[in-house]
């Protein structure tokens, strides 16, 4: 296996960086995680516009062409990323000798590896998840290394035998720790409006489409927890899970016939997107 480190491509074993690596001691650095199917990487540009985003939210510079070039020399080495695999790639802003402010004349630390993943049309799984106070800042639409709110709240759902956690925010549910929440009631879909308190999934991008195209009704606001029980269905959205519904949310249960369902709909619209790009 081999990773690349600032534009080396090198064997997992011998990549080292600093101890004094802005990443490793502020978690001060943006990242993308990004699905290859086929070994295509799937919906690229979009991931490319938020990392973009995300280092001008951190006041740091950006070169994405010079990226997309160490991405394609890395992925003709990687044998993974021949296939299907997920790709992780992270700019931290440097190394420097330790103090909070930095500076903007150090260089970043650009790291990315593929690992195999295998990648299904539809995420059949129905899931349980739990709720969990939002405690993070309020700039969780910077897609940025320092997760330790979302750390701590998907371990709190594994640790309970659960898939995610559903976090909540002055009583109305933001998102997943590493998913964004859908829910659909009297066939309109909600979901938090993209703003400070989410992170704006590319999945839930698509999602967004999807319902536009398919004439779903469709509105960004978010699902106050005491409203729950009203859902109908609920489903996360996100790179890795794809699109899945969600069975429980603590005691709450959605049981609905999912053939008939939106989110059973919006999974098979998103499978059809997916392939279409793949072959372009
Ligand atoms: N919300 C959070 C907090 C995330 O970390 C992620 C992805 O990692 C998502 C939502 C889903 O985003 P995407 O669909 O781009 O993977």
């Amino acid at each position: 296996a081999y990773v690349s480190l600032n534009g080396e491509v090198i064997p997992t074993s011998e990549a080292k960086i600093s101890v004094f690596d802005r990443g490793f001691n502020f978690g001060d650095g943006v990242y993308e995680g990004l699905l290859i199917v086929n070994g295509v990487i799937l919906f690229e540009d979009a991931h490319w516009n938020r990392l973009q985003r995300s280092l001008k939210a951190l006041d740091m510079s950006s070169d994405i062409a010079q990226l997309k070039l160490r991405i394609r020399t890395y992925l003709q080495h990687e044998e993974v990323a021949k296939n299907s695999a997920f790709l992780y790639v992270q700019i931290s802003r440097g190394v420097a000798m330790r103090g909070h402010q930095y500076n903007k004349s150090i260089s970043p630390t650009v790291f990315m590896y593929a690992i195999n993943r295998e990648v299904t049309d539809i995420n059949e799984t129905f899931l349980d998840t739990i709720s969990t106070p939002d405690n993070r800042w309020h700039r969780c639409d910077i897609k940025m290394t320092s997760l330790l709110g979302n750390v701590m709240a998907k371990t709190k759902a594994i640790n309970t035998n659960c898939y995610e956690s559903i976090m909540v925010r002055n009583g109305l549910i933001t998102e997943g720790s590493h998913c964004n929440a859908f829910f659909v009631k009297n066939g309109r879909v909600f979901t938090h409006p993209a703003d400070h308190h989410i992170l704006n999934g590319i999945t839930r991008l698509k999602v967004v489409e999807l319902c536009n195209e398919l004439g779903i009704p469709f509105t960004e606001q978010a699902v106050a927890y005491s409203e729950l029980k009203t859902m109908d269905e609920a489903f996360l959205t996100g790179t890795s899970t794809q699109i899945a519904r969600i069975h429980k949310i603590d005691d709450h249960e959605f049981d609905i016939n999912f053939k008939n369902s939106i989110t059973m709909r919006v999974q098979y619209a998103y499978a059809k997107l997916k392939r279409a790009y793949i072959k372009k």
